[in-house]
């Protein structure tokens, strides 16, 4: 008999009606034989309710009593949904997180999960039994009540079927799957049938605002399919596994983060350590830092731009204005009022011309680009806040992610029909016991040192710029794979971007002769640079990560030249010559986390 998670958010779960629906639904999967674990978030709003309460008596609450607090929510639900499923006639038990033995860190309001013992819920499942389980709690060593930070249920969901070794995780809420944008921004969103883990990682980190990011983190480590679909309506959702809906698009989603801060920090001394000493003090803080554009260093001063929330801008400052002034360098232009919008799609790792199509969209609707950043299957650009919902449609519009593509999976719940059928992995679970499940988990270190760099100093910042140079090098068969560029104070851009060695020579001329038509323009090329890849799992939302990497490369007093991280990897460019010494320092430094 298979085990089946149904998870269901706080706005399935909102009221007694809903509470019923939801047991039925438990009720039907039981009937039909399956084992259920419900995990359940609290009801509605509470949660937010519960923190103004917080904050009513204490502007600043203890992080222990505020989980103390927050916990409760999910306590509510769970109590109340086993009593609806005994109300129908069928058994059901309900348990916290401590109860569970969901065991996590010690960081309150944002713990992370280390193990999860499954025999009791085990031993309740095969008394007959449908498991109420408490979303997006846990406890740590000193049996202290943790939570997993906001939508942490999804995470508690995944988890749990991973290590229950459950068919599938259905996340039951209040939209009807995964869609190419957020519809309630875009109405002409659609339905995605299939997500890849990559993609669903970027989209939802991007606040494409469906599901916890940690939590499709734990599908993809531990193989859990994930289902995700409305509690409200029949429509069959969207499913989330290893392959995405058409293989081979070059872009399947977009999305778009509102509220973000840029802040450009300016003539710092660019020495190996000087990534470290200004990203881990930010780090330690757990603020997360988004995009980071490195400047061309000049005269060994650098100027580094990156992005946090927004609500993070000031204690991101006062964090790092000690250091900058270490460094010799000032605090630069800093805004709030600036937005992200991304596409993303795990064919445009394979494609020409992807960017430029972006840019040029964006271009002629007049947007403004003043940062972008790119992974292998992710673009993205920061706007103007104001503009934000234009620059989303516009790009949603022009890879036409409304229309269902021709050769779409037609039944993407055929795969999740073969993966129920499998084999109950044996060693899969075994090397879940006793593993820091939210771990980190690298799957390579790599050098790419068949790459050059080529170099914009001073463009002009206004639509078109970038559109114009893509389509220079898309129509000179050029392939762009990394790209950062950032705006300064002055209102000029520069724009970094490597190539394939191979293509040096043609690249440079083609850069110089739309360097030449843009005035003031200057173009630098470097021929013998190297990149270095640390892919894996967890990894953005390990801030931690990305300071090992810039440690142990600091360590070797090796500078770097460019940077761009995304949720399954991190990229920095260095110096040609120092590319081998770099991968074995990365390889040292992540040798316990290679899997
Ligand atoms: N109740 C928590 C929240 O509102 C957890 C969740 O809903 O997943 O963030
Ligand atoms: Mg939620």
């Amino acid at each position: 008999m298979g085990i089946v998670v149904q998870k269901f958010g706080g706005t399935s779960v909102a009221n007694s009606q809903l509470i019923l629906s939801a047991a039925r639904k438990a009720i039907r999967a039981h009937q039909e034989g399956q084992q259920v674990v419900v995990v359940v978030s609290a009801m509605g709003k509470n949660t937010d309710h519960l923190i103004e309460l917080a904050h009513e008596v204490n502007e600043n609450p203890p992080t222990r009593e505020m989980d103390m607090l927050l916990s409760t929510g999910e306590q509510v639900s769970v109590a109340l949904m086993a009593m609806a499923i005994d109300s129908l006639g069928y058994k059901a038990v309900s348990l916290t997180g401590g109860q569970i033995g969901i065991r996590t860190d010690s960081s309150h309001t944002k713990a992370r999960i280390k193990s999860i013992s499954t025999e009791r819920v085990k031993k309740l499942l095969d008394e007959g039994n449908i498991v109420i389980a408490a979303g997006f709690q846990g406890i740590d060593e000193n049996f202290d009540i943790t939570t997993l930070g906001r939508g942490g249920s999804d995470t508690t969901a995944v988890a749990l079927a991973a290590v229950l070794d459950a068919e599938t995780c259905e996340i039951y809420t209040d939209v009807d799957g995964v869609y190419t944008t957020d519809p309630r921004i875009l109405p002409e969103a659609r339905l995605a049938r299939k997500v890849s883990y990559d993609e669903m990682l970027e989209l939802a980190s991007l606040g494409a605002g469906v599901m916890h990011s940690r939590s499709i983190e734990f599908g993809k480590k531990f193989d859990v399919p994930i289902h995700v679909r409305s509690s409200l309506s029949d429509v069959p959702g969207s499913v989330i596994v290893n392959e995405p809906e058409v293989v081979g698009a070059v872009v399947s989603g977009a999305a778009m983060t509102k509220d973000e801060a840029r802040v450009t920090l300016r003539g710092i001394d660019n020495q190996p350590e000087t990534m470290l000493r200004i990203f881990e003090p930010i780090a330690n803080k757990k603020i997360s830092v988004d995009m980071i554009v490195q400047g061309t260093p000049s005269k060994g001063r650098t100027t580094l731009a990156f992005t946090v929330p927004r609500n993070e801008l000031a204690l991101t400052l006062k964090t790092v204005r000690p250091v900058v002034e270490q460094l010799g360098g000032e605090i630069g232009e800093c805004s709030d009022q600036v937005s992200k919008v991304s596409v993303v799609g795990l064919g445009m790792a394979e494609q020409y011309g992807v960017a430029e199509r972006m840019f040029r969209a964006l271009s002629i609707a007049g947007i403004n680009i003043q940062m972008i950043t790119t992974s292998e299957i992710k673009i993205s650009v920061l706007v103007d806040r104001n503009e934000s919902l234009r620059a989303l449609r516009t790009v949603h519009e022009e890879f036409k992610l409304h229309q269902l593509p021709e050769n779409a999976v037609t039944d993407p719940f055929t795969t999740l029909a073969k993966r129920r059928s499998r084999v109950a992995p044996v060693e899969v679970i075994s090397r879940l016991q006793g593993v820091d499940m939210e771990g980190l988990t690298i799957d390579d270190v790599l050098l790419d040192d068949q790459q050059s760099r080529i170099t914009f100093g001073n463009l002009p910042c206004q639509p078109g710029v970038a559109a114009q140079i893509f389509s220079a090098f898309s129509q000179g068969r050029i392939f762009v794979d990394m790209i950062v560029q950032n705006t300064d104070d002055q209102n000029r851009s520069d724009l970094s971007i490597t190539v394939p060695r191979n293509q040096f020579r043609e690249a440079l001329a083609v850069a110089n002769t739309v360097g030449g038509s843009l005035p003031g323009a200057t173009v630098v090329g470097k021929e013998e640079i190297a990149k270095l890849v640390v892919a894996g799992i967890g990894l953005r939302s390990h801030t931690g990560m990305a300071i090992t990497m810039f440690r142990a490369l600091a360590e070797c007093g090796i500078s770097l030249e460019m940077i761009s991280t995304s949720e399954v990897r991190v990229n920095v460019v260095v110096d040609g010559s120092v590319g081998r010494a770099g991968l074995d320092a990365l390889r040292t430094a992540f040798a316990k986390a290679l899997r």
